[in-house]
Parts: structure tokens; sequence; C-alpha cells
């Protein structure tokens, strides 16, 4: 039997996963990343997979590393966890461990376990979206990742929504990225209302008197860029995930302006929430060929 071993690389927390052939979990088990020291990070990867696969001897192993990283070099180019910007995780990995891994950010790991084990199970084509602290997308096409010529298919979170306007860490101004992430939007209510609150706060207590500007163009910016997603991939599905995926006017309002702004008379893409929630990483990095 081929076991299936994936790991999620997170800021705070490594977690890894056991699947059998039926995508039956086996084992699991969650470890502190040592944020600041590659060298531990990588023993610490070693050690977890040493561990769960000492009665295993045929397995596949991917990771799901947050952040952005280039296909043609390997190296990691974007991370919160700064240590491992530069280094060359998948070659690193694949000396220590004698074998060959897959890796991938985040977006392609929730789209990948949404569409195989989720929300997305029955759709051949799967767009899947993080909105949190970035905002990130994959795409999944008959349960295959979709990379792109450029591997940036799916990157919907640096579309321009309004040019010259706010500049992104990219390098462009008006990305999707600077209106609708978790920190953006935190820092557009403060602009409007003068209250500092996180993205919980301001959704649990939410004043339509107070917010309704702000709702307006989070629900805007939303839509926009979405209907764009839709009028160029027309996905069978869009499912959303991220810490933003759990605010429940996306659904309804925020469909609504999707719908509204897509180039067709009749629209039925289904606007999901994932099923999986936090465990998409580790599932994804799992189901990774
Ligand atoms: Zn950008």
């Amino acid at each position: 039997m081929l076991y299936k071993i994936g790991v999620d690389l997170g800021g705070t927390k490594t977690e890894i996963i056991v699947l059998d052939e039926d995508l039956n979990v086996l084992q699991r088990k969650r470890v502190s990343t040592p944020q600041t020291d590659y060298q531990k990070i990588i023993n610490t990867i070693v050690t977890l997979v040493s561990d769960v696969s000492q009665n295993i001897s045929d397995f596949s192993l991917g990771i799901c590393c947050p952040g952005a990283f280039s296909k043609q070099t390997g190296l990691i180019k974007n991370s919160n966890t700064q240590c491992l910007i530069g280094k060359s995780l998948k070659a690193d990995l694949e000396n220590k461990l004698g074998k060959n891994i897959s890796i991938e950010n985040d977006a392609n790991c929730f789209t990948m376990a949404e569409s195989k084990m989720g929300a997305g199970v029955g759709f051949n084509l799967v767009f899947g979206v993080i909105m949190g602290t970035g905002v990130g997308g994959g795409i999944v096409i008959n349960n295959v990742l979709h990379y792109g010529k450029n591997n940036i298919a799916g990157e919907w979170g640096h579309h321009t929504l309004h040019q010259n306007e706010n500049p992104c860490y990219c390098g462009k101004s008006g990305c999707v990225e600077t209106y609708i992430s978790g920190p953006s939007l935190e820092k557009r209510w403060n602009q409007l209302t003068g209250l500092t609150q996180s993205m919980s706060e301001i959704i649990t207590n939410f004043d339509i008197n107070i917010g309704k500007k702000w709702k307006d163009e989070f629900l805007e910016n939303f839509g926009c860029g979405l209907a764009n997603v839709i009028d160029i991939l027309d996905p069978d599905v869009i499912i959303l995930g991220g810490g933003l995926s759990n605010i429940n006017f996306l659904y309804t309002e925020g469909k609504e302006s999707i719908y509204s702004k897509v180039f067709s008379d009749i629209i039925e893409t289904p606007i999901l929430k994932n099923n999986l929630g936090d465990s998409s990483g580790v599932f994804g990095a799992a189901l990774l060929d």
C-alpha cells in the first residue's frame, strides 16, 4: 500500500498526518515550529517523518509551506517565517530524507484538499480562495493542480482593482489583497470609524449604522475580484478559506455582488465555505502527487 504523508509547516505549529490509500487518517501529530532556526525546522520535519513512517515502507510526502517560492529555483521568496526566505527547503529535505517530496503553498494545498476531500468533491474545476492575512488562490482541474506557464495561476490577490491607489508589497498598487485581506480591512475600518479592532471584533459586533460604507466597499471589492476570476476561468465552484471565510455575509450579499458583475445573464457558480477548516494545509500536503 502507498501511504500519503503530509506536513503543514505553519508559523507556530508544524503538523504531520498519515493517510492510507482510502484517505483514512492513520496518524496525526503536532509540534511547535522552531520559528527562527532553519536547521531546526529541517530537523523537526525529518524527525516527525521518521517517527510516523517507522512501520511504513512506501509513502509519498508533501509539504504545505505558507508563502511564495520559485518553482524554477526552489527558493522560498516570501514567508512569515523569516528564516525560510532564500532557503531551498525542498532540496534540503530531499537530501536529508533521501526521497522526492512535493511542496506547495497554502492556497494550492487548500484547493487540493477541498477538491479531493472537502466542499469541492464532485466538481471538476475548483477555484480555492484563501482570505486571511493575505489573499491567494489555487486552481484544481480534475483533481490536478493547475500551475500555468509562470506558476502564478490563481493568484487573484494581486489583480489590480483600483489603479494607482493602495500600495502593495508586491510593488504594484491597487491589488485585491490591499482591499480585502484581514489587515487591510482592519486598516480601512480604522480610517472610516476611528476604531482599532480586529476583524473578528468588527464582524461580531457589526453595526450597520457605523460600518455601512466599510461593508459596501468590502462587498464591492470582493465581488469585483471574484467576478473577474469567473469571467476568465469560469470555475465549477469557488470555495472560500482562511479566517475571513467565516464571515457569513460573503455567502449571501457577497455572492450577489459577484453575480452582479459577471459577464453573463445566468450565473450559477456556487460560492461555498470550506469543509476542512484549518486542516486543509496538512490534508492538502498529503494529497500532493
Ligand atoms: Zn500586489
